[in-house]
């Protein structure tokens, strides 16, 4: 039998890395992602290797059903390797599959809210072609023709995800108008990253069915319009269990302490949205608090009230890269 195995896998670009995909024809059975060969690439097409030594590996790491395609047809997500097998510079999951497997008896979970904006050429889907939308207000959850647009994108989105077997939970329309959200896990630290980028995989190829793109920037409109982000829920086994708020207190200390290193790998041009305005905290400095959307990060009302239970990390922008936002926080939260 003739399957159809789409290989993706992340890029080089700087300031922000970008999935690329392409397509085997495997004549076989497949029954877990070892039985899926390794495959090459021109890695100076895709901003990783110059012209004179350009071939790298693509070696498959997880699989799961092509929601768009034949019933046993794939989507792969590979690594990226050198010819000799040794890790790529620009594979930033060989550093998180470190850290989770040194960190494993806590049992860190993830749960990522995926922000993210509608485009048609270059306006947001549904603005007009002059000036702007009424104001933020009434759009948020909305429902209805003026209030809501590319729902039927969202929705495509979202059963696509469900059918490929990915853990999506839910999604929402955005502040602002044709922005939109989709929350992945909670999952550990490799699967959610993992899922995230093949969610937004599907998300861009879905796009190309109806015409419209979706861009991940975290300020998609200057002004007073809300950025996109990527909000990082966060817990450990202790911090589930009941005392658990101590566990989250200590955790607050040393997010405080690295605050800095963690808007380094927290997405680029997050200065443009995390502005102090707009539901966010300033990008300057760190701030918890229960119930506070204008916090670095927030506690929820639930986990204050039991005494366990998790923290939101309000920080990441929508263009994070989900391998390094977990890494860093399971680096500092569980590290000493
Ligand atoms: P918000 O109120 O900020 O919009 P959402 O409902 O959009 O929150 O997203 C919350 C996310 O947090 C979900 O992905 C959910 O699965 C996740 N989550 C819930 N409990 C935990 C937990 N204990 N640890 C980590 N993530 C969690
Ligand atoms: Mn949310
Ligand atoms: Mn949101
Ligand atoms: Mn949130």
């Amino acid at each position: 039998m003739k399957i159809k195995a789409e290989y993706i896998w992340i890029d080089g670009q700087k300031p922000t890395a970008k999935l690329r995909s392409k397509t085997k024809i495997i004549d076989g059975q497949v029954k877990k992602v070892e039985d899926i060969p390794e495959w090459g690439y021109d890695g100076s097409s895709t901003s990783q290797a110059t012209g004179h030594f350009s071939d790298l590996l693509l070696r498959p790491v997880k699989i799961v059903r092509d929601p768009l395609h034949d019933e046993h047809d794939l989507l792969v997500l590979c690594e990226v390797l050198n010819p000799d097998g040794s890790v790529h510079w620009s594979n930033t999951r060989a550093h998180l599959r470190e850290v989770a497997e040194k960190h494993e008896a806590e049992e860190a979970w993830f749960g990522i809210e995926q922000e993210y904006t509608l485009f048609e050429g270059n306006k947001p889907l549904g603005w007009p072609d002059k000036g702007f939308p009424a104001p933020q207000g009434g759009y948020y959850c909305g429902v209805g023709n003026d209030e809501v647009f590319g729902r039927e994108v969202v929705e495509a989105h979202a059963q696509a995800c469900i059918d490929a077997g990915i853990s999506i939970v839910g999604t929402n329309a955005e502040v602002m108008p044709a922005q939109w959200e989709f929350q992945i896990g909670a999952l550990g630290p490799l699967d959610v990253a993992d899922e995230l980028w093949l969610a937004r995989w599907l998300l861009y190829r879905i796009g190309e069915e109806f015409g419209v793109s979706a861009t991940l920037y975290p300020k998609p409109v200057k002004g007073d319009w809300n950025g996109a982000g990527a909000h990082t829920n966060f817990s450990t086994k202790t911090m589930r269990a009941p005392g658990g708020m101590k566990v989250i207190e200590e955790a607050m200390k040393k997010l405080e302490k690295r605050h800095d290193d963690h808007i380094k790998v927290y997405g680029a041009h997050n200065e443009e949205r995390l502005t102090g305005q707009h539901e966010t905290a300033p990008i300057s400095s760190f701030r918890y608090g229960v119930s506070d959307r204008g916090a670095s990060v927030r506690i929820p009302m639930a986990t204050s009230n039991l005494g366990y239970g998790y923290f939101e990390d309000r920080r990441p922008a929508a263009n994070m890269d989900p391998y390094q936002v977990c890494a860093a926080l399971i680096e500092t939260v569980c590290g000493e």
